[in-house]
């Protein structure tokens, strides 16, 4: 068995879908990094156990305000990292 934390995953899946739409924002891998720390650290971690090789197909969190919580964390995270990207881009007001 291995655990997983459905957190994580949601973060990493909508910060894909919301950065398609931050048009500018510099997503390479150290932003991209820090909003999703930025995030996470703002958020519970729901952990699932799984088995080993078990593709998990329901990504999704028990309530529409869990929901609502984790975006707004991750514009924030986008908004700060846009603001100071530390891999040298051009500032960015999201
Ligand atoms: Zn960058």
């Amino acid at each position: 068995m291995g655990v997983t934390n459905v957190t994580a995953e949601v973060v990493a899946r909508e910060y894909r879908s919301l950065r398609d739409k931050l048009t500018g924002f510099c997503g390479c891998e150290t932003c991209k990094g820090d909003v999703l720390v930025y995030a996470l650290n703002r958020l519970s971690p729901h952990y699932v156990s799984t088995r080993q090789g078990e593709i998990l197909t329901e990504l999704s969190l028990a309530t529409d305000q869990e929901k609502a919580k984790l975006d707004v964390a991750l514009l924030d995270g986008f908004r700060k990292v846009g603001l100071a990207p530390r891999c040298g881009a051009k500032p960015l007001q999201l």
